[in-house]
């Protein structure tokens, strides 16, 4: 922690019982008394810190640990997850990473269980996983569009939660991430996507509809952080207006989960001095 934080992220965003979604302010920075330029600073500052933590994990994996990491974000379209995956996730080593996005289910992955994709794309041990949208639309885009009939998606709230104690508790540390933003600044981010033929490519005409029905995935957000946030998987809501405040605020809770997970260097299992000697030939 630096001055600029007056209170934790893993502290100040972590979604508590009684919270309320339409009261938070989208463009705050909760317990950042900084700015824009100071921090890209600190975030760049922990770099290494985050990368040697990573490695750590990594190490960990290739040496027979069962600990792994899952980034799960959320957030409405433009709300920044891509940015968050460039300019977060993209400190450290892609080897060690494994990124993942979840779209309309394919005929196959329909056939299946809404799990089964989702089983199939958690990181193995030592590595971080990162989802880019989840099992979380399941009880968003399947809720608000009707795709499936309410009885059914409301009973994802308990599969959920059982699924990811099951995770957690076989070794991965979960940490999941609403990026929150408001209408408006949706707005500005759709139309500067329209201003630039080189940002074409990532407007989707489709992207209107779910802003036509923004209260109503407010509600499924809300529900979704009531029903959803463990003590094994907690949600941390992430007022991203302000892309540099929501990159700086993942970092750390990424940085926070690794950290936590207090992992030490592989002890050698050779003799290191007895290599040393047959290396140098002394
Ligand atoms: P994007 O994140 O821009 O690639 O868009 C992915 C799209 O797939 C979004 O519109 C999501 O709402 C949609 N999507 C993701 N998961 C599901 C799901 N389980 N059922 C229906 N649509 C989904
Ligand atoms: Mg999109």
């Amino acid at each position: 922690m630096t001055a600029a934080w007056t209170e934790h992220p893993a502290t100040s965003l972590r979604w508590r019982p009684g919270d309320r979604l339409d009261a938070l302010d989208t463009r705050s920075t909760p317990g950042y008394t900084g700015r824009k330029r100071a921090a890209k600073v600190l975030r760049a500052g922990h770099a290494d810190d985050l990368s040697d933590l990573q490695e750590r994990l990594f190490a960990h994996g290739r040496t027979g640990g069962v600990r792994s990491v899952l980034l799960i974000l959320q957030g409405m379209d433009t709300s920044g997850k891509g940015g968050i995956v460039r300019h977060v996730v993209g400190m450290v080593d892609p080897q060690g990473v494994r990124c993942r996005g979840f779209g309309r289910p394919t005929p196959e992955e329909q056939a299946h269980d809404f799990l089964w994709r989702i089983r199939r794309a958690l990181p193995s041990p030592g590595l971080l996983g990162v989802f880019d949208r989840s099992h979380y639309e399941d009880v968003l885009v399947v809720r608000v569009e009707e795709l499936q009939p309410e009885a059914s998606w409301r009973a994802h709230y308990d599969e959920i939660n059982a699924f990811e104690a099951e995770i957690a508790a076989a070794g991965t540390e979960i940490v999941k991430v609403m990026l929150a933003i408001s209408p408006e600044e949706q707005l500005e981010r759709l139309v500067s996507r329209l201003d630039r033929p080189e940002k074409h490519w990532r407007y989707d005409p489709a992207d209107l509809r779910a802003r036509e029905r923004w209260g109503e995935y407010q509600a499924a957000y809300q529900e979704m952080l009531d029903r959803t946030s463990t003590d094994v998987a907690p949600w941390y809501v992430v007022p991203a207006d302000r892309k540099w405040f929501a990159r700086l605020a993942v970092s750390e809770l990424l940085r926070h989960t690794l950290r936590g997970l207090d992992l030490r260097w592989p002890a050698a299992d050779f003799d290191v001095e007895r290599q040393r000697r047959l290396l140098t030939g002394g």
